[in-house]
């Protein structure tokens, strides 16, 4: 039987009870699928700041190196809120993610049948639902280009930030993207989001993910600017199948995706590097407000953890199965108190676990 070493990194708030949720849904998943799975947790953020002193252990990040995919709830708290800039909880997860070298930011955008009426879209334009992919680039570009301050020579500041890529920078999400499209439904299509008509670093955009496109026949590539996909998005968002993007530009869009998608607790993560490690998380952060109350929604953790049978693990069958038994759970009724209207009939959040575990089997 095959064997995965995952690392958990539950943190803090609500991390633990989702993280919790989630792996008895993976151990489930494992079972009907014939692998098994071993689970070390680690501390990062808050937590570990209180055990080791720094949001980010040297051996967490060592032990994380080795994993075949790394499983994280959430970080930062009120707790934590005086600590200074560089200890703070936050700054575990950008280590983390610098650390294992992770460039590729995966958020999937999806509307569930029967969350239609979370989302602030009209019905006759989600139709059947939704599935968008937004790959991101996430180490480069302008948040991470030139930048400074200067006058003009009559005493006026200046600003200015550099849009960089390098073709390496670009092929690499190019493939992450495509070969993301070809793991997931029938549409098979990457959508090309750039500003081609005005800007250099898109046009190399273009020149590179072109050529990219020809080792990948069985998917089609096509183009549009970034004015007119924030338009289509709201406008025709069924059009999507996975949509490749620079950091900031994806940084704007998968915003704009996650609204309308309506809830917060659904919305789960991937950030990918150059090999199959990744790290996994819900979008969402702790919700201290909530955490201990055993009513956070571990669905965007769940469905984190199918991305993770996906993406890192190979298991196609496994990641598709748990999507399907989180749609059964949905449209079976039960709902957590963030999307249930009549919060007396609300499920826990073990209870919604142990629903999709169910559902699952
Ligand atoms: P948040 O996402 O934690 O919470 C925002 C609101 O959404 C809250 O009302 C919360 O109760 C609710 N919510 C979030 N997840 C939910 C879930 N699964 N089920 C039901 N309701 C849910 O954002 P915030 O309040 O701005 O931040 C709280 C802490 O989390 C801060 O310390 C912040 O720095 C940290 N944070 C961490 C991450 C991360 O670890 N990736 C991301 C964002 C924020």
């Amino acid at each position: 039987m095959k064997q995965y070493d995952l690392v958990l990194l539950p943190g803090d708030g609500i991390g633990p009870e989702i993280i919790s949720a989630a792996m008895g849904v993976m151990h489930a998943a494992a079972s009907r699928y014939g692998f098994s799975l071993s689970a070390e947790e680690k501390a990062i953020g808050g937590c570990a700041l209180d055990q080791f002193s720094v949001p980010l252990p040297e051996e967490t990040l060592e032990r994380c190196k080795a994993a075949d995919a790394v499983f994280m709830g959430a970080v930062g708290g009120p707790k934590w809120d005086a600590v200074p800039g560089p200890l703070r909880p936050e700054k575990g997860l950008l280590g983390i993610r610098k650390g294992l070298g992770l460039y590729a930011n995966l958020r999937p955008a999806i509307i569930f049948p029967a969350l239609k009426s979370a989302s602030p879209l009209k019905e006759s334009i989600i139709g059947d639902g939704l599935d968008i992919l937004i790959v991101r680039e996430l180490t480069g570009g302008i948040y991470f280009g030139d930048r400074g301050r200067s006058q003009t020579e009559a005493g006026i500041p200046v600003a200015y930030d550099t849009e960089r890529y390098s073709a390496s920078e670009i092929d690499r999400i190019t493939r992450v993207a495509f070969d993301a499209a070809r793991t997931r439904g029938d549409k098979k299509a990457v959508t090309v989001v750039d500003k081609a008509n005005v800007l250099e670093s898109s046009r190399l955009w273009r020149e590179c993910t072109e050529h990219i496109a020809r080792e990948y026949p069985d998917i089609s590539c096509n183009y549009q600017y970034v004015d007119n996909a924030a338009m289509q998005l709201v406008k025709n968002p069924g059009q999507f199948d996975v949509i490749l993007t620079s950091n900031m530009f994806g940084d704007i869009l998968s915003d704009e995706a996650a609204e309308i998608t309506g809830s917060i607790g659904m919305l789960p993560s991937a950030s990918l590097g150059g090999g199959t490690l990744g790290l996994y998380e819900p979008a969402h952060g702790s919700a201290p407000d909530i955490a201990g109350k055993d009513i956070a929604n571990p669905l965007a953790t769940i469905l984190s953890g199918a991305m993770l049978l996906r993406y890192s693990l190979k298991e196609y069958a496994a990641a598709d199965a748990i999507e399907a038994a989180v749609t059964a759970v949905l449209d079976a009724g039960c709902r957590t108190a963030d999307l249930a209207g009549d919060q007396t009939a609300a499920v826990g959040t073990r209870e919604m676990g142990r629903l999709v575990e169910e559902a699952l089997r």
